[in-house]
């Protein structure tokens, strides 16, 4: 199948108003380009460096999010570019994006990632470290980001309950959170190319799918 008539075939199962991140790392710059020639302009990578190669080639009116772990010392390098970043897990990453996006001029929208799955391997808050970090204010006196809600992961397992039950903790956190902020924080990022679906069910407003897309990465 086509990058073409794959993003096809995931639109027509979206509705209206969800988001389709496009996860192209690890896939050439010629396969992003078949997906933006099918009309598909917002992208997620996972690495800075690579991230930073693409955006360097590629069009300029592609949306680009940064959707893996991210370190403080990387930030300067996309702050000047970046949409959107998913994987906001720490008070000190979002402080240096913040002291980043001050630096450009910029105002940079970010998720907070929630950690709900079972593999101690994938990042993201503690539910209870974010309410008490929320809580405190801080956000408010940074002027240079805006928090557009939740970003998070279900377990790896076939076991469809299980993934159920992380996407609904997920999107549990984000409704808690909600009086914390205005009406710009809307966003819930949940789903890959094998649980989508469950999470569009689940309230996601943002799919992040890559394989499904662009076929195996090759590492
Ligand atoms: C790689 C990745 C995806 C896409 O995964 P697929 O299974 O290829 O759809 C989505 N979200 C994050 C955070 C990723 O790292």
């Amino acid at each position: 199948m086509s990058v073409a008539s794959n993003l096809q075939d995931i639109r027509a199962s979206l509705r209206e108003g969800i988001t389709l991140v496009a996860v192209s790392k690890f896939h050439p710059a010629e396969a992003i380009l078949e997906a933006y020639g099918a009309g598909q302009r917002v992208f997620g990578e996972s690495r800075v460096q690579e991230l930073v190669a693409k955006y360097s080639e590629l069009p300029k009116d592609i949306e680009w999010h940064m959707i893996g772990h991210l370190q403080t010392n990387k930030v300067r390098a996309i702050a000047p570019f970046i949409s959107l970043v998913h994987s906001v897990d720490s008070a000190r990453l979002l402080e240096c994006i913040n002291r980043e996006a001050e630096r450009c001029g910029r105002v940079i929208d970010c998720l907070l990632e929630v950690h709900e799955a079972q593999e101690q391997t994938k990042s993201g808050w503690d539910s209870d470290a974010l309410y008490e970090y929320v809580a405190t204010g801080a956000i408010a006196q940074m002027k240079s980001v805006r928090i557009r809600g939740v970003m998070g992961m279900a377990t790896f397992t076939e076991d469809t309950d299980v993934v159920r039950a992380d996407f609904e903790r997920i999107a549990a956190v984000k409704r808690r959170l909600e009086e914390y902020f205005d009406n710009s924080f809307d966003t819930l990022s949940m789903g890959m190319s094998d649980d989508y679906p469950i999470a569009l069910q689940c309230g996601s407003t943002m799919v992040r799918v890559g394989s499904s897309i662009f076929g195996q990465r090759e590492y």
